[in-house]
């Protein structure tokens, strides 16, 4: 392999996909060159650098020569493909840095997306409709995290990190010493700094910081952080409810000539009204629990306005059944007494 100063070009385009060295990373790799030289060749592509962007600017400043490796692709598009995958693959990078190499991508994705929909609806330029353009979006989207290794809610968080966040926090983010989700809550608090809003649960306005955002997602929980600190206590209390033997009142008969213990009816004591009401608790909690997890699994394609009417209309029927129990029991007591 021939070492020499080369002249190669650079185009931005290309140089600006790879996220820059952080100073200390620049730093050990100058002084390696200077006292090694260079020995990872270049890589080319007819004269114009797709690898090495680096070392290429400290080689032609110190005057060090070295090796080029030519590299033939079809199109700028795969050249910039084969630069993604060898970026992911070559450098121990965390999550916020795979995503900013992904964002790279995003508007090269989006630009393949409109020249698809540009030739399948024949036009010289595509007019989509705003549902495809979207879905479009959310494609790309998914399919850029798919490479990159994230999922398409952490793109999107590191989007705004990277256009918002100021540059001690990036530096975290860089460091892996905040998490992506930690760093976007604290971002979103902040945009949000003296604000509230209404927690759809216990109706109450509160600073935006007292409820989170979303794990699966980017925007902020509907209920505050108590409440659904709350109802997780519900759903576990439910749980320990449903795997423990039905609460029974029970009393002492004599069976076959023996002592024994048998469901009895609750002895009429306004006292033990408590046990009612337990049971009732014990009951709505676990209704409530097991009804947010099931609602909690519809999904944006299945919320149509049939569905929903169909949901409404299972709780109202629920409540309607608990309803006529309730007017039976009171018609019975009402007849016994007269
Ligand atoms: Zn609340």
């Amino acid at each position: 392999m021939e070492k020499k100063v080369y002249d190669l070009r650079i185009d931005p385009d290309l140089r600006d996909l790879i996220p820059p060295l952080s100073e200390e990373e620049h730093r050990m790799l100058e002084d390696s060159i200077v006292r090694n030289g260079c020995d990872t060749p270049l890589t080319v592509w007819n004269g114009t650098i797709v690898d090495g962007h680096n070392r290429y600017e400290i080689c032609r400043r110190h005057d060090i020569p070295f090796g080029i490796e030519e590299k033939d692709f079809d199109d700028k598009d795969a050249a910039m493909f084969w630069m993604l995958e060898h970026q992911l693959a070559r450098r121990n990078l965390n999550s916020y840095q795979r995503s900013l190499i992904g964002l790279k991508y995003e508007s090269f994705y989006r630009d393949q997306a409109r020249k698809r929909l540009a030739t399948s609806t024949g036009g010289k330029e595509a007019r989509p409709l705003q549902n495809s353009a979207e879905a479009e979006k959310g494609n790309a989207m998914d399919k850029l995290g798919k490479m990159v290794g994230v999922s398409r809610d952490t793109l999107a968080k590191v989007k705004e990190l990277d256009a918002n966040a100021d540059q001690g926090t990036k530096e975290q983010l860089r460091k892996g010493e905040i998490s992506i989700h930690k760093a976007y809550t604290e971002l979103k608090n902040k945009e949000h700094e003296g604000e509230t809003r209404i927690c759809e649960r216990c109706g109450e306005e509160k600073p935006f910081s007292e409820f989170s955002i979303v794990s699966k997602g980017t925007s902020y929980s509907p209920i505050c952080k108590e409440c659904e600190a709350k109802a997780k206590q519900a759903a576990r209390d439910a749980e320990t409810a449903a795997s423990m033997p039905p609460a029974e009142v029970t009393g002492m008969t004599v069976l076959e000539g023996k002592l024994a213990h048998v469901p009895t009816q609750l002895r009429d004591d306004p006292a033990l009204f408590d046990h009612v009401l337990s049971l009732l608790e014990s009951a709505t909690n676990a209704y409530i629990a097991t009804c947010e997890t099931a609602i909690s699994k519809l999904q944006p394609s299945m919320m149509t306005e049939e569905n929903i009417d169909i949901i409404r209309q299972m709780i109202d029927d629920a409540a309607d059944a608990v309803d006529e129990m309730l007017i039976q029991t009171i018609a019975k007591k009402n007849v016994e007494v007269q």
